[in-house]
């Protein structure tokens, strides 16, 4: 019999069962895969981006998905906690871009060999190749089935068995009828961080595919023509629509936005974020004055990507090889307004198995903040993507993960010791 039995490996269920075992509990880590942490192994592009630095209100905001939930498990232990806890365990940190932080050594198999090391040193019993089929409630005891049938007690639980998206990691979503077997509510799921595919011809026609535009300002509008959100970052035309970090961080709310009925979404590139429309039509004014035998080609050069430019002139029926003196005010108005609002529609995303995220899951409305536990099942705890929380890349789902899965550990121990 077993105080605690977590079942997934990844950073929430590694994280949990080292919670569990530091405060003595008699603890069991179950996954299906031959190796623990996969998902863990590939994130932020094989080197493991751990968490953030970002002021923890910063590394809420960063988790549109029900953020706020974290707060109260934030107060236990939270991403500056999660630094400490890996220097401790050896594995020195460096900071990148937006606060995220990486092993020094780019490895995320040293991130993953620490916290596996940290269960050996701690005595966890782990399974692996051990696929749960289900779980069987009891009065006190809850059972764990698995695949073979064998029958494992244990006197608390928790799933951490993750999301849908990138099944081969062994995320195939296998926990939410257990969830639902409690009675809990599973939110509708659906990708979020994920390329979105688009309709338009150009697109089509892979005019832009393959265009990278670099520090650009991306909406998303409601069809009431409400701006929904705006991100500035890089993004990249691909040859089924768009993707890179904007379009990832715009992609739940396009997700949702299609999930309402919607038949299409409105988005918009700010080309050149850092000035005005009225200054940029003043500069491009001036410059033609400057240079009114020159192609109109000639002078845009260097505002945006050559390709993007000659896109933009054809859409607006600009000769390229058109003399400045001969531009006429309009057509430079309009041309100066498609570089600050670049406009088509999107019409879909990848799907969930291509997406890095999860949206939706257990929902939080049935999970004590402060503990994780269910609200409907003594001995049952949750934590990680199979909760319906979900962050922007950049560290901030596995720390919700790190975070929620230390917080499960600790409290199902402690449960676990009053029974
Ligand atoms: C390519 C990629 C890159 C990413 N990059 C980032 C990033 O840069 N920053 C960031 O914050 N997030 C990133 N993420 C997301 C992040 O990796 C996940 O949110 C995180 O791994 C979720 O952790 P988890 O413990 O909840 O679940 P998972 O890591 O999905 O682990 C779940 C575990 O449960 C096991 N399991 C499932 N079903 C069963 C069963 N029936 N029986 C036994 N075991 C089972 C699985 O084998 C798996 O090991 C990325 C995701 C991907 C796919």
């Amino acid at each position: 019999m077993f105080d605690v039995t977590i079942i997934g490996g990844g950073p929430s269920g590694l994280m949990a069962a080292i919670a569990a075992a530091e405060q003595g509990a008699n603890t069991l880590l179950i996954d299906k895969g031959d190796k623990l942490g996969r998902k863990l192994a590939i994130s932020g592009g094989g080197r493991c981006n751990v968490t953030n630095r970002l002021p923890t209100d910063e590394v809420i905001r960063h988790i549109p998905g029900n953020g706020r939930f974290l707060y109260s498990a934030f107060s236990t232990f939270d991403n500056y906690d999660i630094i400490d806890y890996f220097e401790g365990l050896g594995v020195a940190l460096k900071e990148e871009d937006h606060g995220r932080m990486f092993p020094v050594s780019n490895k995320a198999s040293d991130v993953v060999d620490a916290l596996l090391q940290q269960l050996a040193r701690l005595g966890v019993t782990i399974r692996k190749n051990c696929r749960v089929e289900a779980i069987d409630y009891g009065e006190q005891i809850h059972q764990i089935i698995l695949e073979n049938r064998d029958k494992i007690a244990t006197k608390t639980v928790i799933i951490a068995a993750g999301g849908k998206a990138v099944p081969h990691t062994g995320s195939t979503g296998d926990a939410y009828p257990w969830a639902k077997k409690a009675g809990h509510t599973i939110t509708s799921l659906y990708p979020t961080e994920v390329p979105i595919t688009s309709n338009e011809t150009f697109i089509q026609d892979k005019v832009l595919q393959g265009t990278a535009l670099r520090d650009v300002a991306l909406s998303v509008y409601h069809k009431d023509g409400k701006k929904v959100i705006t991100h500035r970052m890089d993004m990249l035309f691909t040859h089924f629509g768009i993707s890179g970090p904007a379009v990832l961080r715009c992609s739940q709310f396009i997700v949702k936005l299609l999930m309402t009925g919607e038949q299409d979404v409105k988005v918009s590139i700010d080309l050149l974020p850092d000035i005005k429309t009225n200054s940029l039509l003043q500069q491009l004014q001036k410059a033609i004055q400057g240079h009114p035998k020159k192609s109109f080609k000639n002078v845009i050069k260097g505002y945006a990507p050559e390709r993007v430019l000659d896109f933009l002139l054809t859409q607006q029926q600009i000769d390229p090889a058109l003399n400045c003196a001969n531009l006429s005010k309009d057509k430079l108005e309009t041309f100066t307004n498609s570089l600050k609002q670049f406009t088509f529609y999107v019409h879909g995303s990848l799907p969930l198995k291509k997406a890095f995220v999860t949206g939706g899951g257990v929902s939080i409305k049935e999970i004590v903040p402060s503990t994780l536990q269910s609200k409907l099942m003594h001995g049952l705890y949750f934590c990680g993507e199979v909760l319906d929380i979900h962050g922007y890349t950049g560290g901030y789902n596995i720390t919700s993960a790190l975070v929620t899965g230390r917080v499960a550990g600790m409290h199902a121990a402690w449960e676990s010791f009053s029974q």
